[in-house]
Parts: structure tokens; sequence; C-alpha cells
């Protein structure tokens, strides 16, 4: 059912027209930006249409609204995400071809809106996808930065960070929303005052520093359901005019403290990963877009509802992480302070109105913040918290008589500092861990505490992905071969992929699947060409590892191993060995020391092994610039081996895993996060586990680590490996790489030496990639593993991790949206 606009005349004409009036040229004069602008307005003019007729529906259907809270949205490209969800992507390339243009090269101009990090911001923005697909009402709520995730560039091996200047030509899928705009209040101090009326007392917040907050809507399109949800991010400006207002009342200091405020608080996202770096302006950016965000979702409540207490009935906030925790305490202020509720209504509303999912169990992750600071930039709010902390001891108290122990360990406010996931544990009535093993460790481990005392809380819900742009947009030869061979429903159903298991010993449907593997790898290969420089051959295994760069995640294992088969080749140069192209993409946060340096010994090994002519070209190492969600599209459809070889217990779920299973590309990891569940849905024979599990690395971590020293002293060839790094193998500066070496041995800098069992695992890795090899040389086995695979990815769509969402925590309705 396509849209009347797409039909390609129409289409062609209002390309040329935007053209025209956006920039004054013919289409032959316009520049590829120019059109993309161009294209993008005029799939923006259908998208429009759909978005109004939802509203109309929400309007009419009132259905229960599911806020998506996150820091973090990692977008991708909205053009083809677009076309595709409007199954109007075949029409517009022909369209587009008559014009002189490739859709794939116009596609390219559009910037990734880079507002994530990793994982977590992509998980989000496949939520959105999901929930928009499957007919829910739902909001993302988050926040413009002006800078996203920087640029990576690689220079003479090193990271360096470039400005991601996303917006600097105006970006198209976004609406301006000024009408909706809120104050948000900074500072100041809480008075108190008797209320005859109430017979309470009241609360009034003064001298505080105020910020406009400014909504921009990004439409989320469903797949072809006509459903377009929003994306609402929120963007800073100071309230008063400087000159009209603080200036002529003298209050200049005032008045350029308000203005910088608001300049600053969405200027850039953090690029911390996995890490609290608990700094003043971020705690501001987490209040700043919960505070918009719930003035926003209560203002449009109270269009349609005049009880405020049944808030629940129809509104229900889900937090991405502790990052946007603050919300328990803003929603009892707005609630108190501004409609009037007692302490127990409001908090009868709040504790019905907020969950809670868990991303990390990693302590160095962890919120907490200092209370002097929190109390100086949200006074009235920290009373609210030292409120609910007062009532929850009391709680633990009534439920534990005497135990402090109890009290010490479970308190929101404890030894000067507030943590956040013990706030969000509190109030909130769902707290999910994000794959099965990972809560499982919730429950008996870190949060063993807050389990016992409200198990009912509990639940997981296992990450999933969007198969419309990680196959149907990411990898088309793909999509359109399994069509042909199951039909389409996998599009919106994923568990059809199943069907395709008949295929797994059929010679001829292999024969093609592998086709089309090596076509995807030669797509990637030309990229690598044209921004490394680096020739790489399709025929080799493509072995890639692309996610941040953390050590829980270990790339140092896998680039280690990677200087270890070089040995073997150099010193056995008669050995047999299938050429491996080893594929690394990732940034490291700027101020991760040890993460970058990392990255400097990958490059480092690639400039030796791609250059040793002596070695026949059998191992290449490639390092792709900038990984992000654009090109991670490209990397999955041409991976053959999937490296996920984080230390178990480390990685709470993985998304990544789930994208390469999709297209074909079986897991080498170990027994942690969603890699569990893979191997459960895919069976042993079609994954390469290895390494300590989970209990054997929580065992050692709780009896003070373990001695790789013993390894290093006992094998030989690790040592040779470890000694390159402070050799001069790898860099004529022996210092540079002596970081590295000591984080495995010297316990004299870190806590304890090889935190992260690099060692203990490395040989159980070496000879999981043996076996890699080996079924790779049989090639009919490795297609059938590599095809089983993609059959048996269906339970890791995010449709039905949303499903799953709706069921257990969110109860939504499913909307219908008629157009006219
Ligand atoms: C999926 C994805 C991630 C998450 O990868 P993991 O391997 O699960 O850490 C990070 N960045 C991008 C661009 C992604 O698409």
């Amino acid at each position: 059912m396509t849209n009347e606009m797409f039909k390609k005349e129409a289409f062609k004409k209002s390309v040329k027209d935007n053209v025209k009036f956006l920039y004054r040229k013919t289409i032959e004069e316009a520049t590829q930006e120019q059109i993309f602008q161009a294209v993008s307005y005029s799939v923006k003019d259908v998208i429009i249409d759909n978005w109004l007729a939802t509203q109309k529906a929400y309007d009419e259907q009132d259905p229960k609204i599911v806020y998506y809270m996150s820091m973090e949205f990692l977008m991708g490209r909205a053009l083809g995400n677009n076309l595709i969800n409007l199954c109007a992507y075949g029409e517009v390339k022909e369209a587009l071809e008559e014009l002189g243009f490739d859709l794939n090269c116009i596609e390219d101009q559009e910037p990734d809106p880079a507002l994530g990090n990793g994982g977590l911001g992509r998980l989000a923005a496949c939520f959105l996808d999901s929930l928009a697909t499957l007919n829910y009402a739902a909001y993302g709520c988050g926040i413009r930065y002006h800078y996203g995730m920087f640029k990576q560039k690689i220079q003479n091996g090193y990271q360096i960070e470039v400005p991601d200047n996303w917006l600097k030509n105006g970006y198209p899928f976004e609406l301006r929303r000024p009408e909706y705009a809120k104050e948000v209040h900074f500072g100041g101090y809480v008075r108190v005052e008797y209320d005859p009326e109430k017979g309470g007392n009241k609360f009034i917040h003064e001298g505080y520093q105020a910020v406009k907050a400014i909504p921009y809507d990004m439409p989320i399109t469903g797949y072809d359901n006509d459903v377009v949800n929003t994306l609402r991010i929120w963007d800073a400006e100071p309230i008063v005019d400087f000159e009209l207002d603080s200036f002529d009342k003298g209050d200049y200091k005032k008045a350029v403290e308000q203005e910088n405020l608001a300049r600053n608080i969405v200027e850039v996202l953090y690029p911390n990963d996995n890490h609290y770096a608990g700094k003043e302006l971020r705690l501001k950016q987490q209040y700043f877009f919960v505070s918009a965000s719930l003035q926003a979702a209560i203002a449009k409540y109270k269009k349609k509802h005049d009880d405020i207490h049944k808030l629940y009935e129809k509104v229900t906030f889900q937090m991405n992480d502790t990052h946007p925790t603050v919300a328990v305490a803003e929603l009892m202020r707005i609630l108190m302070d501004e409609e009037g509720l007692g302490w127990d209504e409001a908090w009868e509303v709040t504790r019905k109105s907020v969950a809670y999912t868990n991303h990390t169990i990693m302590s160095e992750a962890l919120e907490k913040w200092p209370i002097e600071l929190f109390s100086r930039l949200l006074p009235r709010v920290y009373q609210i918290i030292e409120e609910i902390n007062r009532r929850f001891i009391l709680e633990i108290q009534a439920k534990y008589p005497g135990n402090y122990e109890k009290i010490k360990k479970m308190a929101i406010i404890y030894d000067g500092q507030v943590k956040m996931a013990h706030l969000a544990i509190a109030a909130g009535y769902s707290v999910n861990g994000v794959a099965r093993l990972h809560t499982e460790i919730l429950k008996n481990q870190e949060l063993k505490d807050f389990y016992e005392m409200m198990p009912e809380k509990f639940n997981n819900k296992t990450n999933g992905i969007t198969q419309r742009r990680f196959l149907l947009h990411a990898n088309p030869l793909l999509a359109d071969w399994i069509t042909e061979h199951i039909g389409p429903d996998w599009v919106t159903d994923l568990p059809q992929l199943k069907k395709l298991a008949v295929y797994a010993d059929d010679e001829k449907a292999l024969q093609e699947f592998m086709n089309i593997k090596f076509k995807n790898k030669e797509r990637l290969a030309k990229y690598i060409l044209e921004h490394n420089g680096v020739e790489v051959d399709p025929h080799s295994i493509f072995d890639v590892q692309v996610k941040r760069l953390h050590e829980y995640k270990r790339q140092l294992l896998n680039i280690l191993h990677v200087i270890y088969l070089y040995n073997q080749i150099k010193m056995h140069p008669e050995m047999e060995f299938y050429p491996r192209t080893f594929i690394f993409g990732a940034k490291a946060s700027a101020g991760y020391a040890t993460a970058k340096k990392i990255i400097k010994l990958i490059n480092s090994v690639a400039d030796v092994v791609n250059n040793d002519t002596s070695i026949n070209g059998k191992i290449k190492v490639v390092f792709i610039e900038n990984y992000r969600v654009s090109n991670a599209e490209w990397i999955f459809a041409a991976a053959d081996v999937s490296e996920q070889i984080s230390t178990a217990s480390k990685e709470a779920s993985g998304t990544g895993n789930m994208k390469f299973m999709l297209n074909g590309a079986p897991t080498l990891g170990t027994m942690d996060g969603a890699n569990v569940e893979i191997v459960e849905e895919v069976g042993a024979e079609n994954a390469f586990i290895f390494g300590l599990s989970s209990d054997e690395v929580i065992n050692y971590e709780n009896n003070g680590g373990y001695d790789p020293n013993v390894i290093y002293n006992t094998d030989e060839e690790i040592r040779q490996v470890l000694m390159q790094l402070i050799n001069g193998t790898f860099s004529n500066d022996t210092e540079l790489f002596r970081d590295l070496y000591d984080s495995l041995l010297n316990t004299k800098n870190t806590d304890r030496a090889d935190r992260y069992f690099i060692l203990a695992d490395f040989r159980s890795y070496a000879d999981a990639q043996k076996r890699v090899e080996a079924a790779y040389r049989d090639e009919k086995g490795w297609a059938k593993k590599a095809l089983l695979n993609t059959a048996c990815s269906g339970k890791f769509t995010s449709d039905r991790t949303i499903q799953e969402y709706v069921d257990d925590i969110w109860h939504l309705d499913k909307v219908i949206v008629r157009k006219k």
C-alpha cells in the first residue's frame, strides 16, 4: 500500500520543487547534500500526514502512553529507514535514478544523529521502531545535544576526537515545537510557609536560575501501518531577554548566568559508556530533560483527564538506566507542589508510574551523587529524596528489625551520597535486567537485598534489535533472498525465519546464502579500501569485533591473539592457515587512557602485520574509523565471525551479538549476556564458546582475583606475546605499551592484575579460534552454521522485547491509525 506521493512522477516533481524552493536551483545545479535535503522534505511531507492521523487516532482512542526516558537515542540515519518503513524504498530509488541520482549516495549525505554512545542508546532507538510498528502509543524523551558522539579520526594510529556538528546544515527530520516549551529551575533555596487552607506546610522554591526547554520532535514511523510516534528531544534557551529584563533591573550577573546555563546544558553528550563521571553538568542535563518531559506528559494528561490521582492508568515512565531516575522525585514535586496532592497520594501515583531498567552491575558505572552537589543544584528535589529515604529506611527496619547492615546496604542516601539505583528500585513498580543471565546476577548477587525485600518487582526483558534496520535496510540482498524463500512476514514476525531451517542441507540454497555473504564482503572491502586505504581479500575470513572500546569487552584479548597467530605463522611458515581479516571498530571515551592505548596497539599491530610480506597476506588487521550505526549496518552484513568475548558476567546483554546473528555470522564468545540465549537458540554446535563462566569469574573476584603470573611463567607463547608489547616489536618506543603490559601482570598500578581475566581465558580463546578455522574450511558445514544463525535469530527482535514490556510492565493497548 503505497502512498500517492510515492508514485514516481509525483515524487520527482516534489523533489524538484523542494530544490527550487530551498536553494533556488534546478536539479542539475544542486549538490548531493542539497538533493538529500530536498528528498528528505518530500518524504517528510508524507510522514506529516501520517503523524497527524496518528495524533488524531490517539486523541480519539485515548490509549495509555509509555514515555521512554533515555539520555541517549542512537538513531542512525533516518531517510533510508523511513523509506523502508513507509514501504517506498524501491519506488524512491527508481524515481531518483530517473533524475540521475543514486539513493545510496543520497543516503550517504545524511549525518548520523549520534545522540548516543553505544548499546544503551541503540536499544532505545530499536524500541521506538518496534513500539511504532506494533501500534503502541509512545514518546521517546531525550536531549537535543548540539554535539553528539564525537567523530573519530585515526592519526598515526591514535584516536583523535573531532566535534560532530550534526546540525550544521539543518536536520530535515525534526520539528521545532516552541508552543510546548517548559521552564526548568536550578539552584536557589526552599522557603517553607504554613498554608492555612491546606492545614500544612507549603514549599516555595526561590532564587533559582531558570532555563527554557524547547522540544524538537522527530517522527518515528512504524512499518507499513501509518503509525508515526514521536521522539521528543529538548533544547535549552535562556528564559529572559537579556537587555529588556534583567539588564534594566541591574541583575546583569544573573542574566549572564542564565544565558550560559542554557548554552552549556545541551551542548555535548558525555562520551562515557558504562562509566560514571559524576560531573555537575551531567546532573543538570538529567534534571533538565526529565523535568521538561514530566511537565509535558502531565499537561497532556490533564487535557483529557481531570483526576491526577489516576495518572498511572494512562501514563507510564520507563527509565533507561538510572540516568533519568531523578524523575521519581520530580514527579513527587510536581504532584505535591503544583497539583496539591499530599505525600501519600503523590507517592501512590509515583510508585505506580515509574519503572526502571538496569543495564550494568559494574561498580564504576553506578551513579552516586554527592549530597552537597545534589542539594545545591536541586534543593527541593533533594528534600523530597530525603523524605523518600527516611520512609524507605522505616520499611527496611519494619522488615528486618535491628538489622543495620541492611540499612547500610540499601539506603538511598548513605555515606554522603545519593544512590540513584536505590532510588529507582525503592520507587519503581518494575525493575528489569536486560538478559536472563544478567537478571539472575541482579537477583542473586548485586541486588540480592532488594530482591529479597521486593521480589515481585524483578523481571527479565532480554534485549532485541529491529530487523527493519539491521536486515531489511542493511542487507537488501539477504532480505530479498529470505522473502523469496519464506515470504515477507518475517519483517514484522521475525520467528518466521525458523522456516529457513529446511534449507540447512540444501546445497543450492547454501550456495546462494554464501554468495550473498561474499557480495556483502566485497561491499565492505570497497568501503575499507576507500576509508582506510587497506586492501582486504573478501575470500578471507572476516572476523569482526565492533563495539565501544572497553576493557571488559576485551579487544585486548583479540589483538593479543592476533599477535600470537602472527608469531605462529612466522615460526612455522609451512603451517596451514586460512587467511583472516581481523576487523575492529570502536570509539574510546575521550578520557579513558587505557582504551585509547588499546586502539593505538591495534593500529600498531596492523602496521607491522599488514606490511610484513613474509606472511603472504595471511593476516590483515583493519581498524575502521568512526564506528557508528550507518557503517555498522554494512559491517554486520559482511561478517563471518562475531566476536563477543567480554569477561563473563560483565556484558549485561549486548545487542551487537544479535545483529551479527541475524546476518548469518556465528558467535565466537563467552557465556555472557545474551550470548547464553543465542547459543540456546542456535545450538552449541553453531557457535564457538570459550572461557570462564560468570560463576567462576564472580568466585575469583570474591576471593581477591587470580594470579596471571602463573600463566605468564608457564606458557612460553603467551609470555612471548606479552614481551612483544615492551620489546619494540610494535613500536620503537618500548614504553608505549608498558601500561597495558603492567595491567596484565603487575599489581602495582591497579588494584588487581588482569582484572578482566585475559590471560586466564587466552588458551581457551585460541582453541575456539582454531575450531573456527577448521569449521570454515568445511565450506558446506560453515554455510549451514551461518544459515542456521539467521534462521534461529527470531527471538532477538525488539518486537518480542517490546511485547514483553507491554504484557508484563506497561499494559498498553494497540491503536489503529486509519487515514480518511
Ligand atoms: C549495536 C550497536 C552497539 C552495541 O554493540 P555491543 O556489541 O552490544 O556493545 C554499539 N554501537 C553501535 C553503532 C551499534 O549499532
